[in-house]
This record gives structure tokens, sequence and C-alpha cells, in this order.
């Protein structure tokens, strides 16, 4: 049976840690060429190539800050270039902070929106020049977009919610084109932004349904489903996978 991405070719920000390195090995264990980008970790995005390339798939690491507009756009078409196209496009780099509103620096503020929102505009622009019909944008927002039962959230927060108005609105714009536009919305993750063994981690289960933290490999099964062609219906939508965060 043909890989289900066999031919496809996907580009992923933030792909050497965490969700989006699950993200590239789920996406490359189905045959896609996979081009990704990490921003301070090298080491682990060099494994992770080898990784794939040894598996017999393609992989591509571009060392690029999100929140350089150009060197983003830059690796994109360079990304392009070196694979032949772009046919799924995961926005995944993100950072977290958390503080009370009456103390977080407009630095801090600025920096959560250039690299959760701006950067998925200008990646998705960039990428739209590479992509096709049936082509692919699916951004990893937050369970946070939907429900904050936590003070100290409401900057973070907003980016996540601010990809939502985004995807619908992309949504209408590149239907015609067959281009889908989902948000994956992931619950508490084990990764470096939030471990499962972490000082937060016990609250954020007993707010929740499923009283643990998923699995990066969880998040990618969700993304790998949209990115799918079965998933050719599926646009405009914000799909929480929280293990009931938000129930
Ligand atoms: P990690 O902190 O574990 O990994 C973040 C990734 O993003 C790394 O690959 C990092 O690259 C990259 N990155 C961060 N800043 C930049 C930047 N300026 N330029 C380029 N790359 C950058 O985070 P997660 O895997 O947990 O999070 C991934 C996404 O999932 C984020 O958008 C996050 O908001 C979202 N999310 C996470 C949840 C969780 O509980 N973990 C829950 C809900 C949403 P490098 O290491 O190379 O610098």
């Amino acid at each position: 049976m043909m890989a289900k991405f066999q031919g496809k070719v996907a580009f992923v920000t933030g792909g050497s840690r965490g969700i989006g390195a699950a993200v590239v090995q789920r996406l490359a264990d189905e045959g896609a060429a996979v081009a990704f980008t990490y921003h301070g970790s090298e080491a682990a995005a060099q494994t992770l190539v080898t990784r794939i390339r040894n598996a017999g798939a393609q992989a591509v690491a571009l060392q690029v800050d999100v929140a350089d507009a150009q060197a983003l756009t830059r690796a994109v078409n360079d990304a392009a270039r070196q694979l032949g196209k772009i046919d799924i496009l995961v926005n995944n780099a993100g950072v977290f902070s958390m503080g009370n509103i009456a103390d977080v620096p407009l630095e801090t503020f600025d920096q959560l929106l250039d690299i959760n929102v701006r950067a998925v505009f200008v990646a998705s622009k960039a990428a739209l020049a590479h992509m096709g019909e049936g082509g692919r944008i699916i951004n990893i927002g937050s369970c946070n977009a939907e429900r904050i039962p936590f003070p100290d959230l409401a900057t973070y927060a907003m980016t996540k919610s601010a990809l939502v108005g985004l995807v619908k609105g992309m949504a209408r714009d590149l239907g015609p084109r067959g281009i889908t536009v989902n948000n994956v919305q992931p619950g508490p993750t084990d990764t470096d932004m939030n471990p499962a063994s972490g000082e937060f981690a016990g609250g954020m289960h007993d707010v929740m349904a499923l009283r643990r933290h998923a699995r990066p490999e969880e998040i990618a099964g969700m993304v790998a489903y949209v990115a799918s062609e079965e998933a050719g219906f599926v646009t405009g939508a914000s799909l929480t996978i929280d293990g009931g965060f938000s129930a």
C-alpha cells in the first residue's frame, strides 16, 4: 500500500523539539519529504534529519528565527527550491509566557505576537506561492484559545485565539484554490514547554477529563489526519485535542 503522504512535501516550523518534532517524524514516516525549521536546537534538528534520512526519507533542517519575516520567507522559498513545492504547511513554532496583565512588559506582548501569530501569516503567505490544489495549512493553536481556567495566561491565550479568526478568514480566501486551513488545538502536552512533571501539571490535570498530559505523538496523529486527503472537507476549523480540558 502506498504511504499516505508519498509524493507530498511538508514544511514544519519549530521541528527540532516537542510537538513539532513529533509532527515531522509522523509525516516522514508516512512518506512525506519534510523541511523543518529550528532556532536554537541545532543538535536536536540534525539528529532528527539523520534519523529520517537513515529510514530512507527526505528531510531538510533550516535555521531561522520565525520572528524574522524576511528570514522565514527565505527559508520557505529555500525548502520549496530544494524539495520542489510545498503541499503541507504546519505552523507549529511557538513560545509560552505567563504573567499578570498588570505586569506583562510590552516587549513580551510583542514577542508572543511576532512568533505565535505574525510568523503564521508570514509563513502561510510564503508557502502559498508554492502550494497547489489539495494544499493544507495547519496551525498549532491551543485549548487556551477556548478556555483559560487559570490566571496569568491572557497574552498567550490571545495569540492562540487570534489564530481562530485567522483560519476562518484564510479558509474562505483559499477554498477556491482547493486549499484547507485549520488549527489543531492541543491541551497540556508533555514537552519542554509544559513537562508532565512540571509544577503546574497537577493543577491542569484537576480540570481535565483525562487526568494526564498528551504525548506529542498524539497531537501529531491529529495533524496527520488534517493533512491527509481524507480530511479534504475540513476547513476553517479549530480542532481541540485536550483530554477534556475544555469540556
Ligand atoms: P517546545 O518549547 O517544546 O518547542 C518549541 C519549538 O518551537 C522548538 O522547536 C523551537 O525551536 C521552536 N521555536 C520557538 N521559538 C522559535 C523562534 N523564534 N524561531 C524558530 N523556532 C522557534 O514547545 P511545544 O512543542 O510544547 O509547542 C509547540 C506548539 O504547540 C507551540 O505553538 C505551543 O504554543 C503549542 N502548544 C503546546 C502545548 C503544550 O502543552 N506543550 C499546549 C498547547 C499548544 P528551537 O528549540 O530550535 O529553538
